[in-house]
């Protein structure tokens, strides 16, 4: 998308809002599959939770992109999006037993992740396929908030309780049909994770029936110039070969399934905000715009970087700026950031704004969530309005039971 793109949509439906360009989604998704064409059965399920919106689940099943899915809600958004029940696996974290069937009676692939559930579960229901998520105890990326398959992590049954697995599963006559992982969102290394396929593949055989192994995700993208990503093609070159050996060993076609989200929707996102005032203090020049961690909070939850443009001048003389929210906490977007000159009413974009962003947004200070515009074939679409004063209060219940009002002077 070109600047003037940009522009025009914050023109057109004001700020703040979040862009998403559809051609990025659509060649990311390309270049992944184009990793594993060697793969006989390969399936990507798209992780819903990245970006939720109706339109961009849609583009996904338009793609072939089966659904990953964490709570009945996002399985709920993907039926409504026309996705099939048999394209949805639900792996969920310490979520109720009642859940978890609720969704395996709408036919969706349910994943469990603790023993408690596994025999409950299986106790009730012998007949569905289940799949289990493995704990491998491998810290696959260095950041703890988004790296889930080390020892410490509360996601997964760990590697060491498969005789306890196999008890279940023999005790209760049930079936397993899928073995998954998910590793964390930041693989820096891709021995590291095939080590941790490896654990995968042992702990495979001890099930006779799979019909398919889950290796999650945590396909790296670049933030900044210089920034490690994640060599999709080296790594899906190094697995495709691993897995259809383990195949052979297995006896059996299996299909091999990622659930990449960041991956796919991440660099197709753009956050536009408007500079609402430049304050200069003794030590820095301070942007702060129409927005705060209410809309966008992984620079402030998870540390992350992401590139600023000013797309209102983007050739101008390049000073430093801290970009600040306009939330009552400290919001701070960048520190000390090299941007073109911005003016009052400049509009910025935030890149990289596609995954854990709108739908990590919130209401806080009142204020109204972002609009969303989905770019598909040179043109802008509104797949989301902006909040409204109702939407605030519409679940907010007026009880009417002070019927004085104290007079202070
Ligand atoms: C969040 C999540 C994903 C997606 O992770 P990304 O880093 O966005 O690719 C995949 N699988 C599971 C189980 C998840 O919880």
């Amino acid at each position: 998308m070109e600047n003037e793109n940009l522009l025009a949509i914050a023109n057109e439906f004001g700020s703040p809002i979040y862009v998403y360009d559809s051609s990025k989604i659509i060649s990311q998704y390309d270049r992944l599959s184009d990793a594993f064409k060697k793969v006989k059965r390969l399936k990507l399920n798209y992780a819903v939770k990245a970006l939720s919106n109706i339109a961009v689940l849609k583009l996904m099943n338009s793609l072939g992109a089966g659904l990953d899915t964490v709570s009945v809600q996002e399985v709920e958004l993907g039926l409504k999006a026309g996705v099939k029940p048999s394209n949805i696996v639900f792996t969920p974290n310490g979520v109720s037993l009642e859940e978890i069937e609720e969704v395996s009676a709408l036919g969706v692939q349910i994943n469990i992740d603790n023993l408690s559930i596994l025999e409950q579960f299986g106790t009730k229901h012998p007949n569905v396929p289940v799949c289990i998520r493995m704990n491998p105890h491998v810290m696959a990326g260095g950041n703890s908030k988004i790296s889930v398959g080390h020892i410490d992590s509360k996601f997964g049954i760990s590697i060491h309780q498969i005789p306890h697995i196999l008890r279940i599963v023999e005790n209760t006559g049930m079936r397993i049909n899928g073995i998954h992982m998910h590793t964390g969102s930041d693989i820096l290394d891709i021995e590291v994770f095939l080590r941790a396929c490896e654990i995968l593949f042992e702990t495979a055989m001890n099930f006779k029936n799979l019909d398919f192994i889950d290796f999650g995700s945590g396909f790296k993208v670049p933030y900044k110039l210089g920034d490690i990503e994640t060599n999709i093609e080296e790594f899906g070159s190094k697995m495709t070969k691993r897995f259809n050996s383990f195949c052979k060993e297995y006896g059996k076609e299996l299909t091999l399934g990622f659930e990449p989200g960041k991956f796919l929707v991440s660099e197709a996102g753009y956050f536009l905000a408007k500079v609402n005032v430049i304050k200069q203090t003794t030590s820095t020049v301070f942007a702060g715009i129409d927005s705060g961690f209410n809309h966008f909070i992984r620079p402030m939850f998870y540390n992350s970087h992401h590139e600023i443009i000013n797309i209102s001048n983007p050739k101008g003389k390049e000073r430093f700026y801290s970009v600040v929210g306009y939330i009552c906490e400290t919001d701070t977007f960048a520190t000390n950031r090299r941007i073109s000159e911005i003016n009052e009413g400049d509009t910025i974009a935030f890149k990289n704004t596609g995954a854990y962003c709108f739908s990590m947004s919130s209401n806080y200070n009142s204020r109204y969530r972002p609009a969303e515009v989905l770019w598909h074939e040179g043109k802008a679409h509104l797949i989301r309005k902006r909040e409204t004063f109702e939407d605030l209060t519409k679940n907010q219940v007026d009880i009417d039971v002070f019927s004085k009002v104290v007079e202070t002077t």
